[in-house]
């Protein structure tokens, strides 16, 4: 059966290319990165290579770079490290909707006695930039901010709240989940005045297990993990070479044509928001205008059925998308942190799918995807009444 993967989101199948050099390293060039003979020489030659080649489609400093698990352990290291940091500065702003490797963070500062504020948000979820330059005065010591939302392709203006933040109080950290942008929309960290920034390769086609985070220039947060001084005494623990390595190809792929990737997501998304409410009644989309959200995220909100329900059923079709629901619960802010931002009801967000693409899919895709829509969810609607 012939496969339709419009799950991106949730994470990517790497590419060839990064399959080859992963192998190659797993294979061949397995030495221990701090081995002083010539195999440890070799493996250390891929993680100095990976991080030039990040470092670089950023345009920031190769030290700024700390590879990580992935942006969950990226996230607690930034947020838990700026709270060490912040002495008597006990404030924290952060946006409601953020993915819970940010949420269930901010949860812990909170009981551990950090004030934490969510900043009120315009009708798509979006930060208001006046919320916040009222909020945000000395006592803030970090304001915490995802770029692309996983779930509704929502894009905050990243670019101008470092800005707000730092002429308000100098000392505030800015951290950015940059996981659902990075390597698909231009990211510009120096003159975005963010400190720290998380992401992860497995939504860019590279592995999973692996992710870095950034720490601006002049900025210092203790580590979590200690042990053997791996990235400069900053995260212990042996080097995952062959993760380095993908992660590293993926970028230079990503960035090879980024613009052009996202024209043709967003082709996709824009044409299967057409055909399917031309095709399908009851059908609207949930979150911000598609032509200014993310190129690869489109949230369907499909009345009458349980999308995870269709979801079990496009399955038997081959294809794979993600439902708004991540849970059982019957609070929003439970089921979903990002529609609930945006004032869904429980029942709103249970009839939600997340259609996800990739650069590699395609408009025949699409095509087929609509269709077995058109079979499928006149068929549920029937069931559900019954
Ligand atoms: N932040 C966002 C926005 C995500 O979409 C994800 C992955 O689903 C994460 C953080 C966590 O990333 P990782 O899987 O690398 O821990």
């Amino acid at each position: 059966m012939r496969e339709i993967y419009f799950d991106n989101g949730a994470t990517t199948k790497p590419t060839e290319q990064v399959v080859q050099i992963m192998t190659k390293v797993l294979t061949e060039d397995y030495g221990n990165p701090s081995s002083l003979h010539r195999k440890g020489q070799a493996a250390e030659q891929y993680v100095i290579e990976a991080r030039k080649r990040i470092a670089g489609s950023l345009r920031v400093p190769e030290f700024s770079i700390y590879f990580t698990s992935g942006a969950t352990e990226s996230s607690n290291t930034a947020l838990l490290g700026a709270a060490a940091r912040a002495g008597k500065h006990r404030r924290i702003l952060a946006w409601p909707g953020e993915h819970p490797a940010t949420g269930e963070t901010l949860k812990r500062l909170s009981e551990e006695g950090f004030e934490v504020t969510y900043l009120p948000v315009d009708k798509d979820g979006k930060v208001l930039l006046e919320a916040l330059e009222e909020a945000v005065d000395e006592d803030v010591c970090l304001v915490t901010c995802m770029h692309v939302n996983n779930e509704t392709g929502l894009i905050q203006p990243i670019d101008r709240i470092g800005r707000i933040v730092h002429k308000a109080a100098p000392k505030a950290m800015f951290h950015v989940d940059a996981v659902q942008s990075f390597g698909k929309l231009p990211i510009d960290p120096i003159a975005w005045e963010i400190d720290l920034m998380s992401t992860s390769a497995h939504k860019i086609h590279g592995p999973k297990g692996i992710g870095f985070l950034y720490i601006a220039k002049n900025q210092y947060i203790p580590s979590l993990v200690r042990g053997g001084g791996q990235e400069r005494g900053f995260r212990s623990g042996t080097e995952n070479v062959p993760g380095i390595a993908g992660f590293g190809q993926a970028v230079v792929e990503a960035y090879a044509d980024m613009e052009g990737h996202a024209q043709h997501m967003q082709h996709l998304k824009e044409m299967l928001l057409q055909e399917a409410q031309e095709k399908i009644e009851g059908i609207r989309c949930n979150g911000p205008d598609i032509h200014e959200s993310a190129p690869h995220v489109l949230n369907l909100q499909i009345e009458g059925v349980r999308s995870e329900v269709l979801l079990h059923t496009l399955e038997d079709y081959g294809i794979y998308v993600s439902s708004g629901s991540a849970c059982a619960s019957n609070k929003p802010e439970e089921k979903s942190p990002a529609l609930s931002a945006l004032g869904l009801t429980a029942s709103e967000i249970d009839a939600s799918l997340r259609i996800s693409f990739s650069r590699y899919n395609t408009e025949e895709e699409v095509h087929e995807f609509v269709r077995v829509l058109e079979q499928t969810i006149p068929m549920l609607r029937r069931f559900r009444r019954k």
